[in-house]
């Protein structure tokens, strides 16, 4: 059995209509479809720790309407533990506008994070035990920060192992990036959080040393359809994509998150942890939508067999 991990992050119910064409400002356009369903980065990347097999523990904080149904409906089929979630009286669940192009598959996004912007001191201090008996948690940017850092240190003085996946990106004060055993942004909030331009593996370790130089102690950068990069200050890697035929490639960072978590908490080094991470987000590209698109373990051994270890 895996060591313990908690993902305390972010739940947005995904509202995505199809159209042919977009609405400029003041228009209406009649769409051709309509989809509702579970998202948010804290959310996918537990339910993708999740299928990929790892003892998981989420943590979010819904608002007291419809979407919070949802969400609990899901996480209930999904087989998830649900004691933990925090729901806001008078608050509104996060939401994620998205409209796409069914012309070009261009897409506008407007998102709301509702009541995962409003967790408070005490909010946290209720899942202090919970934190602290963690072994890994795994966090990212779509919660308020005040809580954010709360967690962080929290985790920190426990001895947790943090990992951060820096999305979307901010600024990270250079305190709280010490506590962080491991960083994952992909190449554009890499570019954001060092000023490298991340496009080879040149940049990425350019960037990498950065991140280290702030006291980062490992870092992991994904390139999209390039592959994944992961230093730990000694030894080096960039891992080419799985190439897989990419169907839709919204959730691939999220997929990859879950997958190098799960591969931690089974005691696997950095370099074997990015593969997991590597495999699981190839598969998830394969599929239509974010968390419906995660891999559940069989699929991702079977893959790591064949491109690891053959
Ligand atoms: P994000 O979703 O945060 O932008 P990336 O696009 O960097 O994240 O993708 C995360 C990981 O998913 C990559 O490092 C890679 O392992 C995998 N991945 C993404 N796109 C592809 C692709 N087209 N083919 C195979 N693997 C992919």
């Amino acid at each position: 059995m895996g060591k313990r991990v908690l993902v305390y992050g972010s739940f947005v119910v995904d509202l995505t209509s199809r159209s042919n064409g977009l609405p400029v400002p003041g228009q209406t356009v009649l769409g051709n479809s309509f989809q509702l369903g579970p998202g948010g980065k804290g959310s996918n990347q537990a339910v993708a720790a999740h299928r990929a097999g790892a003892d998981v523990t989420f943590v979010t904080k819904l608002g007291d309407d419809v979407f919070a149904k949802t969400a609990l409906d899901f996480y209930e089929k999904e087989g998830m533990d649900t004691s933990h979630i925090l729901i806001g009286k008078d608050m509104e669940t996060g939401v994620a506008l998205i409209l796409v192009d069914e012309e070009n598959g261009q897409n506008e996004i407007v998102v709301v994070i509702g009541a995962c912007g409003k967790i408070t001191p005490e909010d946290v201090d209720k899942a202090r035990s919970l934190i602290e008996s963690a072994d890994y948690l795994l966090l990212q940017l779509e919660i308020n920060f005040e809580a954010l850092f709360r967690i962080i240190r929290i985790a920190h003085e426990a001895g947790v192992q943090i990992i951060l996946n820096p999305a979307p990106a901010a600024v990270i004060p250079e305190e709280i990036l010490r506590m962080i055993h491991i960083i994952t942004p992909n190449e554009t909030e890499a570019q954001a959080l060092t000023g490298v331009v991340v496009a080879n593996e040149t940049d990425a370790r350019r960037a990498a040393e950065i991140f280290l130089q702030k006291g980062v102690h490992n870092v992991v950068i994904t390139l999209g359809a390039l592959g994944s990069f992961a230093t730990d200050g000694s030894r080096s890697e960039l891992l080419p994509r799985i190439p897989v035929e990419a169907v839709d490639t919204t959730g691939a960072g999220d997929a990859f998150n879950g997958g190098l978590i799960m591969a931690l908490a089974e005691g696997m080094d950095l370099f074997t942890a990015l593969r997991y991470g590597n495999v699981t987000g190839a598969l998830s590209v394969t599929k239509l939508g974010t968390a419906p698109s995660m891999p559940g373990r069989e699929q991702i051994d079977r893959l790591y067999q064949e491109m690891y270890c053959s």
